[in-house]
């Protein structure tokens, strides 16, 4: 069992709701756009309660807000809890409900950021405001983190802070971020919360092909476009081996246990069926992969480019770098 941190019916659910919808109605997409407006609201929001926060701009427009707010046992390591307030770009033409509306349509709330992680961004203003309100005190001390710049790396938020100002970070000794939690019901007892380590880490790359420019009425054996796509649909359509690395092993063998299904090592497809729904999440965890997603060349159908370039979205198994490359 365990104890909720408030308890939901102090909470209130209109207040994580509204919090929510209103942060949605941020655009804040990464790249084009930034924190700053967000930012800013989310420690006015905190300032309405009576909490103080640090703005923190790692370049302009770049914002992070963070608060400390003080526990009952100073003895005790601080807990981090961290969100992020940018959002992966959103098409609103391929949306039914407008991304950025913050609309509530059949009884769900819309927009990007929804769940990832306006949500969670939006319980913990709720919680602050709800601890300033009552006067509560966590048991130990509590630095709320309000992040920009995790859906590209997060080279202007945690990355920056980390370097440059650790201080917000004095004497932290466990931190809660996004993910993770999902549970899966082993049968009608009991669920299995899985915890994630060992994530595989990002080699995004960018492809550069040179070719000889010309009309595109002439033939032309050296066509950037046509090399560059060539590549490109060779790297999308290769499967990589799977590698068996010891956290995923750990992981499949207890899943296994749990489920009173046989791991073989050597069949490792065959165990994946046999664990049924966990196997879904444990697809990506099993090899290095590759996708192609941008690609950029010409600026007329009748004119061959001399160059033409794409990206490519890399990811590989801890240890496993210099094979994604090598490939
Ligand atoms: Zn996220």
């Amino acid at each position: 069992t365990s104890t909720p941190l408030v308890p939901a019916s102090e909470l209130s659910q209109d207040e994580v709701i509204t919090l929510c919808a209103e942060l949605i109605r941020f655009d804040t997409s990464n790249p084009t756009s930034d924190e700053r407006a967000c930012a800013d609201w989310v420690a006015g929001r905190l300032a309405e309660a009576g909490i103080e926060s640090e703005l923190v701009e790692s370049a302009p427009g770049r914002a992070n807000v963070i608060a400390r707010i003080a526990g009952a046992d100073p003895e005790r390591g601080a807990l981090l809890v961290h969100g992020h307030l940018d959002v992966v770009p959103a098409d609103a033409s391929e949306w039914q409900v407008p991304p950025f509306s913050g609309e509530i349509r059949d009884g769900y709330l819309w927009g990007r950021g929804a769940i990832d992680m306006k949500d969670t961004v939006a319980v913990m203003i709720a919680t602050a405001r709800h601890f300033a309100r009552t006067g509560t005190r966590p048991s130990r001390d509590l630095v709320l983190a309000f992040l920009a710049d995790e859906e590209a790396g997060g080279k202007f938020g945690a990355h920056w802070l980390v370097e440059h100002r650790p201080d917000l970070f004095a004497g932290v000794t466990e931190a809660i971020g996004e993910g993770g939690g999902f549970s899966f019901a082993i049968d009608g007892t009991r669920r299995l919360y899985p915890i994630e380590n060992a994530q595989r880490g990002m080699a995004w790359m960018e492809l550069t092909a040179t070719g000889r420019a010309g009309h595109g009425s002439s033939p032309n054996d050296e066509n950037a476009v046509t090399d560059l796509a060539e590549s490109l649909a060779r790297i999308g359509r290769e499967t990589f081996p799977i590698r068996l690395i010891e956290p995923v092993r750990a992981l499949l063998e207890e899943a296994a246990r749990l489920y009173g299904v046989e791991f073989d090592e050597d069949d490792i497809e065959g165990s994946l069926e046999r664990l049924g729904p966990v196997s879904d999440f444990m697809q990506v965890v099993l090899r290095n992969s590759a996708n192609p997603t941008m690609f950029d060349a010409g600026y007329q159908t009748n004119v061959i480019p001399g160059k033409a370039t794409a990206r490519v979205d890399g990811r590989f198994l801890p240890g496993h770098e210099q094979e994604l490359i090598d490939t």
